[in-house]
């Protein structure tokens, strides 16, 4: 929780990221991909941590919630970034079951699709995330594929969240998310700077998706899409992408939008917190 300007916000982070590559001789490499910050934070706390547990993934998981406590983050969606983070993803939901939520991984050109997708249902995790860049495939060459998977989200309570940007189409999703309207689909940093205009096409088109700001630095795109009647500012996530991005920039790109103090309060937190009890009913265990 954050106090500004003597107004307390929750924060729920919808994107944010974290390892099991975290190791010491991987620091110079691991710079290229995360904050300085951030890996000073690790690096500075690594022989204390290193004492909590001799299990790497619960010693990451540690680190991971250090960091969010620090950006005074209440809440927060771990993504998997390679498939291996899957299993901290887990751990994480057994430690930390109020506070951390982690995703679980599903790759739609996968060869054991089917028992990825119920190791999903296993797990019993939240969502998934999906990379059209890391993943190599785009919304149109794996449309069967993601429709598959969309549905199946859909009738097993799975939040579906896809890194958008630079790679694939994305005005190719709206025809999926139209077959899948059951699903849950967050736009990870709704389409960046390249497809912005069209993450906005494609939420006026399809009610069953959310744009998430991480990394995205069209404050204005953001502000139309809150002045939209077909969006609307319910539909819009506040994320960090933690630990790629500074946090403090992703909080005071909220704080800084020409909105009520109500209104930053549905980005920062309550949007994805109705998301989670009304999608996840049940299994939403908070
Ligand atoms: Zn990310």
């Amino acid at each position: 929780m954050i106090i500004y300007k003597d107004e307390e916000y929750r924060l729920w982070d919808a994107h944010s990221h974290f390892s099991n590559l975290v190791a010491r001789p991987l620091k110079s490499f691991l710079k290229a991909l995360a904050i300085y910050e951030i890996m000073d934070l690790i690096f500075a706390n690594w022989q204390r941590f290193k004492s909590i547990s001799e299990d790497r993934t619960e010693k990451n998981v540690y680190l991971y919630k250090l960091i969010l406590d620090f950006y005074q983050i209440d809440k927060a969606i771990h993504l998997p970034v390679f498939k291996m983070d899957r299993k901290l993803s887990y751990r994480m939901n057994e430690l930390f079951p109020q506070k951390l939520f982690g995703f679980g991984y599903i790759n739609p050109r996968s060869k054991k699709l089917d028992q990825d997708l119920q190791d999903l249902v296993d797990h019993k995790v939240y969502g998934i995330k999906i990379h059209p860049d890391i993943m190599k495939f785009t919304f149109k060459t794996a449309q069967e594929e993601l429709i598959k998977i969309l549905r199946f989200c859909g009738e097993n309570k799975i939040i579906v969240l896809s890194h958008t940007g630079s790679h694939s189409t994305l005005k190719n999703l709206t025809p999926i998310l139209k077959k899948s309207e059951e699903s849950v689909f967050i736009i990870g940093h709704s389409g960046l700077c390249p497809q912005v205009s069209d993450a906005l096409q494609v939420a006026k088109e399809c009610p069953n998706s959310y744009l998430e700001m991480s990394g995205n630095p069209y404050t204005y795109k953001f502000i139309e899409a809150i002045k939209d009647p077909d969006i609307g500012v319910e539909r819009i996530l506040f994320g960090t992408d933690i630990p790629s991005l500074h946090p403090r920039v992703e909080i005071q790109k909220v704080l800084a939008l020409p909105i009520s103090t109500e209104e930053k309060r549905l980005i920062f937190s309550y949007n994805l917190e109705r998301v989670m009890r009304d999608f996840l009913k049940d299994k939403f265990k908070i």
